[in-house]
């Protein structure tokens, strides 16, 4: 008992005001959010370089929220994220990201600050730390390197720190940090000069969607912040206690997402080509990500994931050109170095594969990765790297796992 007291403690939520349970501190709160940030962001879709005006104006409008929270004084980050699932997400310490799936959704700057509002607010009122300390989180499904439509397949291969980055990011709120970060937002956006009106309005928008089930929101806002006509309600006698109206910023959204909307008939085309890869249609979707890259070829993730088609068709050459191509525009996405380096290792380039492996690891460490940097191990006849490479992989779970162990068996017979 005097151990558990030792190591129990209670706080004041900085938001709310009301006690509440205390397991890790604000030091470690901070050092999650810091160190997650960046390989979240990689796990759901890297970040949006296309435009990165586009980030600069989210990031203005995200400060000045955060200007007018109960903790204007966390290292507040905003950044958006090279993702169609329309979603946003806050980790500890004031972490920020919305995806540009959601962006294409919205209509002002007003309601642009009511997702940012609401997210700071999860972040502030530590509704993730909560969720940990209570052991809430969800447990990110299992995982292939199938083609998806989403980058959540990712979450199963995801080692150490950076899948609980994941599952930060993708846990969904209860009810009643839904209530509370719509509430607390709709204070902020007041004080920041919003129309709070705005965010009853994105509610009425997303709860119509989501009864209409249109895809993508699926697994991506609903599934972590869920709508509700509680929510609705709940906002809209909040607005009509504290008043409506205050800057929209209609058009000068429209501006600061020209660019998003005039390459959105790639993104479509990308996702068209995803689904008809995943469904094996591979001509189909060859010719889809071709019109992406007509359209878009600065983008990085189209030849990636033509690069998968082309091996798919067996197409070696083209593969590892698209492959390289991918690295060489976004050479930190780990995603895309796990292609490069998998290609490699098949052609036998094990130093190439051992480069791309390694630095993807160095961003975020996946099963996969050190599966196969054993296998360049073994190959180089390296035992003791092999043994390290293999005891990690055999760390995780499912079939990677099961590989890992089975060579670490022969390797140590
Ligand atoms: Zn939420």
């Amino acid at each position: 008992m005097a151990l558990m007291l030792l190591f129990t403690g209670c706080s004041v939520n900085p938001v709310t005001g009301e006690n509440e349970l205390s397991l890790i501190g604000e030091s470690q709160e901070l050092a999650m959010g810091a160190e997650q940030y960046k390989p979240t962001q990689q796990t759901q879709g890297g970040q949006f370089y296309i435009d990165p005006e586009l980030t600069l104006y989210v990031r203005e409008v995200g400060n000045k929220l955060a200007r007018e929270s109960d903790r204007p004084d966390l290292p507040y980050e905003f950044v958006v994220l090279n993702s169609s699932v329309p979603n946003a997400w806050a980790l500890p310490g004031g972490k920020i990201a919305v995806n540009r799936g959601l962006l294409t959704k919205l209509e002002d700057e007003a309601q642009l600050a009511s997702v940012l509002g609401h997210e700071i607010v999860h972040a502030a009122a530590r509704h993730s730390v909560q969720r940990m300390q209570k052991g809430m989180l969800i447990n990110v499904g299992m995982a292939g390197l199938g083609f998806a439509l989403s980058e959540n397949e990712w979450a199963g291969l995801l080692m150490g720190g950076a899948s609980v980055g994941a599952q930060l990011a993708l846990a969904q709120y209860g009810q009643g940090d839904e209530l509370e970060s719509d509430h607390y937002g709709i204070l902020y956006m007041k004080e920041a000069g919003y129309d709070p009106q705005a965010a009853v309005e994105l509610q009425e928008i997303f709860l119509r969607l989501s009864e209409g089930q249109q895809a993508g929101f699926v697994d991506g806002l609903f599934a972590t912040h869920p709508p509700s006509s509680k929510r609705v309600r709940e906002n809209s006698k909040l607005v009509d206690e504290i008043g409506g109206g205050g800057y929209r910023g209609a058009d000068v959204y429209k501006k600061k997402t020209a660019t998003l909307r005039k390459v959105q008939p790639a993104y479509e085309a990308h996702d068209q080509a995803m689904k008809l890869a995943s469904e094996g249609d591979m001509d189909a979707a060859l010719k889809k990500i071709n019109r992406a890259i007509e359209i878009l070829p600065r983008e990085a993730m189209f030849y990636a994931l033509r690069g998968r088609i082309y091996q798919e068709q067996k197409k070696q050459t083209r593969a590892t050109e698209d492959f390289e191509k991918a690295v060489s525009m976004y050479p930190e996405m780990f995603m895309y170095r796990i292609y490069n380096g998998l290609n490699a290792l098949k052609l036998n380039n094990l130093s190439k594969a051992r480069e791309n492996l390694a630095r993807a690891n160095d961003v975020v460490p996946t099963s996969i990765a050190f599966l196969r940097l054993g296998d360049v191990a073994v190959k180089e006849n390296k035992r003791d790297e092999a043994i390290a490479y293999y005891s990690k992989a055999a760390e995780s779970s499912g079939d990677i796992a099961e590989e890992a162990r089975r060579k670490l068996a022969a390797l140590t017979r």
